[in-house]
Parts: C-alpha cells; structure tokens; sequence
C-alpha cells in the first residue's frame, strides 16, 4: 500500500471529518470537557519539553466521537511535533509500519487510530520500535534470511481504540499512559455548541445550546452533528437564530428525541424488548434481528445506553432496564427483568 493512502487512513467519515477540521479545538487552552485527563497531560507535556524530550507513548480509550483524534492533535501542537495518521487496518503489513516509522522525525507523533485492529505480525514489529526505537527487519526470507537493525528516531505513539479490552497485554504495557475518555456532561457540550456554532457564523440562543446538548448523547461529534442539521433547519424555516423551539423542532425531525436516543438505539431496546422478553440476549443475536454490525452495536449504541442505564449487560447478555421500558412507552418491565 502506498504511504500516501496509509497516511489518509481510510475512515467511513472521511468528508464530514474534514468539514469538522475547522471545529477541532487546537490546544489545550481551547479543548473543553475531560478536565482530570487534560491536566494530566498538560503536566506530562510540560516535562517533557523541559527535558527537551519526546513524551511517552499515550493510549487514548473510549467511544467513538469523543475526541481521541482531537487530543492527539493538541498534544503534537502543544510539543510543536509533527503529527502522521494511520489507523490498525490500514497497516496491513510490517512494510507498511516500517515505512512510515523510518520517516518520523525527533519528536513526532505517530497517531494509529482504532489500534486494536492492527494485526498480529506489525504488531510484533511494533514493540521494540516502542521500546527501544529499533526495528529488526528481515531480508531475503528464505534460507539465507538476515536480519538487520534499523535505528529510529524517538517519536511518541499515541494510539486510539474503542475497545480498550481487545489490545494484548504486551502492546498495553508498552504505553507509558493509559487514559480513559468519558462522556460529556451537558454543560460542556453547551460550551462546544457555542464555540462550533461562532466558528460556523450561526446565531444561537443559550435555550437553544442547551436543548442540543442535551440530546447529543455526551459526545462533542453528535452536538456537531445536531448543529448542523439544526442551522439547516433554521435556515430553510426563516428562523433568524437557533432558538429552543427550532432545536427541537430540528431535532424531532432528525429521529432524536429527549433523552437523546436516536432511531437505532430505539430499535435496538425495542428488539431485546419485544423479540426476547426483555433478555438477557446475545449481542449478536439482536445484531442479526436489526441486520446491523455487531460492533457497531457494541461500539457505537451500548456505551451510552449502559452509561445511561437503559441497558445492563449480565453474563447471560444484555438486559433492558426498566427506564427503557418507560422510555418507549411499555407499561411496566416484563416478567424476565423483574426475576433479575
Ligand atoms: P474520536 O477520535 O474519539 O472518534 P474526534 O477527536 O474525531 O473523536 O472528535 C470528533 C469531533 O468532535 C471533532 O472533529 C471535534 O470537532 C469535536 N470535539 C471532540 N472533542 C472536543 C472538545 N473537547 N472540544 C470541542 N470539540 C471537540
């Protein structure tokens, strides 16, 4: 694979991602939310530029949206490093890593998104560029196989996954941080609506902030997401700002309701109620009901429906809770939730 399409790793969001570049906070003074994490960074950056050294290598958990991509960003800005980003599957090969890892820089931040995915045999490469910047690299495999050392320069990885539980032991102990990012709480989506919405030049009531963070799922992509469709919806109605009626009238309209669950997420109780009882079901059972991708469910709805508590997950599977069953309108839990 060329470096080039390593580089721009391939992302099912590509055009909204490069609209939204202009929305990513740069530095650490613009980053809002995850304030326990960020002081913990700021304090490692400093360090390590007093001591005009690279930072230790950072591994970035949590959902998608959340601003994994964006902290990796402020980090490189914040070391005045260069940044290069790939992701786990776009490294199908050790050559792949091998070429980009021989072109960093001093100092520069190798960003791999959804890291969890790189296979096994670049990961075996991985470890000792980590640890001790080298790379032993094979030639002429076959019976007079040699294999040479190649020095590297000190860079930082800063890896990202969605699923902290599948990365071994190994490539885990290799990070000097390991951070877990959270979800939002509504006050700091408001602030990030705000800011998105001067960067967009569109007139917004502090009601109608509110009404988007609210319905954003604790996640600053969505509260993007949401602002968008809603300036739309504004524009096309004549409304000569987003107040809280237009929020939620947009809103409505886009399928996400108040406590800021959209289609999917209702389909997704509506099937572990109606179809098994209320479970506990197999995620892949309720995958194959939907027709949806299993880790789409597990990456993308559970998180903020077991953060909410709609969903609990039991060794036997998942389990709609009884704030579920009120949600979407069903009178009382059924049977199979009460004998848990
Ligand atoms: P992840 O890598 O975790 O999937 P991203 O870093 O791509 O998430 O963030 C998604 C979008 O959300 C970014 O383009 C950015 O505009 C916005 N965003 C994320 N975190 C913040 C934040 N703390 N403050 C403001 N905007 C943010």
């Amino acid at each position: 694979m060329a470096l080039e399409s390593i580089v721009r790793a391939e992302n099912t969001n590509e055009v909204e991602e490069r609209d939204f570049t202009s929305l990513r906070p740069k530095s650490f003074a613009e980053y809002v939310g995850q304030r326990a994490l960020i002081e913990n960074l700021k304090i490692a950056v400093q360090a390590a530029k007093e001591r005009g050294e690279p930072l230790d290598h950072l591994l970035f958990h949590g959902p998608p949206g959340l601003g994994k991509t964006t902290i990796a960003y402020v980090i490189a800005h914040e070391m005045d490093a260069d940044i290069v980003c790939t992701s786990g599957p776009a490294l199908e090969r050790p050559a792949d890593l091998v070429g980009i890892l021989t072109n960093l820089k001093r100092g520069d931040v190798l960003f791999i998104d959804e890291i969890h995915r790189l296979p096994r045999i670049v990961e075996e490469y991985i470890y000792p560029a980590m640890e001790d910047f080298q790379i032993d690299m094979v030639i002429d495999p076959g019976p007079h196989a040699r294999s040479v050392k190649l020095e590297l320069s000190q860079f930082t990885i800063i890896g990202a996954t969605t699923r902290a539980g599948l990365i071994t032991g190994p490539l885990r102990d290799r990070f000097g941080f390991s951070l877990h990012l959270e979800f939002y709480n509504p006050e700091d989506l408001k602030t990030i609506i705000t800011r998105s919405a001067g960067i967009l030049a569109t007139r917004i009531t502090i009601d109608g902030a509110e009404s988007i963070a609210f319905r954003s799922r604790g996640t600053p992509r969505i509260a993007n997401r949401l602002l968008k469709r809603t300036r739309d919806y504004a524009q096309v109605m004549r409304r000569a700002a987003i107040d809280q009626d237009t929020a939620i009238e947009a809103m409505d309209i886009n399928g996400v309701d108040e406590a800021g669950l959209d289609r999917l997420d209702r389909n997704y109780l509506n099937v572990i109620i109606r179809q098994y009882g209320g479970g506990p079901v197999g995620v892949s059972a309720i995958a194959a009901t939907l027709n949806e991708e299993r880790d789409t469910l597990i990456d993308v709805v559970e998180p903020f429906l077991l953060a909410r508590g709609f969903l609990n997950r039991t060794s036997r599977g998942r389990v709609a809770t009884s704030k579920s069953y009120k949600h979407l309108g069903f009178a009382r839990a059924g049977q199979k939730e009460l004998q848990l």
